[in-house]
């Protein structure tokens, strides 16, 4: 069993946990914090302050949207 990632609450702020996104027109997941809008990309320490932020994942004339451009995914539906 590898893959069924771990429950864990936000490093930076702490007020959410980090939940499992995606970008609905490319597939990539990522974790998010909805309260602070931290990202961990896969392969990031999840422990260790976030160095992703959601805005940066999308080019910049997006970034008011990006709301629109993702969706909650159930970590169990991951590959
Ligand atoms: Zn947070």
């Amino acid at each position: 069993m590898t893959g069924s990632p771990e429950r864990l609450p936000c490093t930076y702020c702490g007020q959410d946990w980090q939940t499992c996104y995606r970008v609905r027109s490319d597939g990539r997941t990522f974790l998010l914090c909805p309260e602070c809008d931290s990202v961990w990309l896969p392969g990031d320490d999840r422990r260790k302050p976030p160095v992703h932020y959601l805005p940066d994942l999308f080019p910049p004339h997006l970034e008011h949207e990006v709301w629109k451009l993702i969706e909650r995914c159930d970590p169990a539906d991951s590959p």
